[in-house]
């Protein structure tokens, strides 16, 4: 059997980038999305082998003629799309009194209409596969009332609702779409955040493990995912 092909989104760096170096680790061949249209970054110690299973593809989430074309790529390159992890996002810490309406929907184009765009754009490839794995990446923030982050939390409460309907519409067809809610995880979106003293101590003293979690541990819980294949 060939090995199998997924599409991750917001590659370039932070979680993105460490779950398409991981899937590419373990075998599997990943369409790496980004704005930038390069290699993950931070990888400079990856084997041939492994990069030559990184493809990297130029795509805004934002524009869904890029998403389509994105797709369309990958499935030329390498035969088809098994998979896709919606990961791309941003934060804007904007207090509501102060919030425009281009503020609010940035946000939410960026974190959830581009997440249901995506899995509308990559569904004909999964469709031909008759089976299909997705994961979209929410934020526990989406139950949480946070002061300045009101657009990020609607936004990703948006892609549990969108998770939740695409289960339903494309469950019977073999497709499972999931949503993964990480915790606080450092990268470039908080760690201005996480290294002032007072947030620090609160991540320490309200979290299971003591600490804000690390790239890699989200990286290696969507693989387990998609190496075990349990669509
Ligand atoms: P980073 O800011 O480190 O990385 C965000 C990534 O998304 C970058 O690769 C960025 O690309 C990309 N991106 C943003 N906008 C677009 C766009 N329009 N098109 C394509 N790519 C885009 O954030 P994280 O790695 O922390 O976040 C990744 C995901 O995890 C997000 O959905 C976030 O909400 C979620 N998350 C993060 C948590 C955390 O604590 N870190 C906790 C829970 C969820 P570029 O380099 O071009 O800007």
């Amino acid at each position: 059997m060939s090995a199998r092909t997924i599409a991750v989104t917001g590659t370039s760096r932070g979680i993105g980038a460490e779950i398409a170096v991981e899937l590419a680790k373990r075998g599997l061949l990943v369409g790496c999305l980004s704005r930038g249209g390069g290699y993950p970054e931070g990888h400079l110690e990856l084997s041939p082998e492994v990069k030559a299973r990184l493809l990297p593809i130029q795509c805004d989430v934002t524009d869904e003629a890029m998403l389509a074309a994105a797709f369309k790529s990958l499935s030329v390159q390498t035969g088809g799309v098994d998979g896709l992890v919606n990961n791309a996002g941003i934060h804007r810490e904007v207090k509501a009194l102060s919030m425009s309406a281009a503020e609010f929907e940035e946000v939410m184009r960026t974190n959830a209409t581009a997440v249901l765009m995506a899995c509308r754009e990559v569904h004909p490839y999964l469709h031909a596969r008759g089976r299909g794995f997705i994961i979209n990446i929410g934020s526990f923030f989406d139950k949480l009332g946070v002061k300045g982050s009101i657009a990020y939390s609607a936004s990703k409460a948006a892609v549990g609702a969108i998770t939740r309907g695409l289960a339903a519409e494309w469950g019977r067809n073999g497709i499972s779409v999931v949503m993964l809610a990480p915790g606080y995880i450092e990268t470039d979106i908080n760690r201005a955040y996480l290294a002032d003293p007072v947030t620090g101590k609160f991540v320490k003293s309200r979290t299971f493990t003591g600490r804000a979690g690390q790239v890699n541990e989200v990286a290696r819980f969507v693989a387990a995912l998609l190496v075990e294949d349990i669509s």
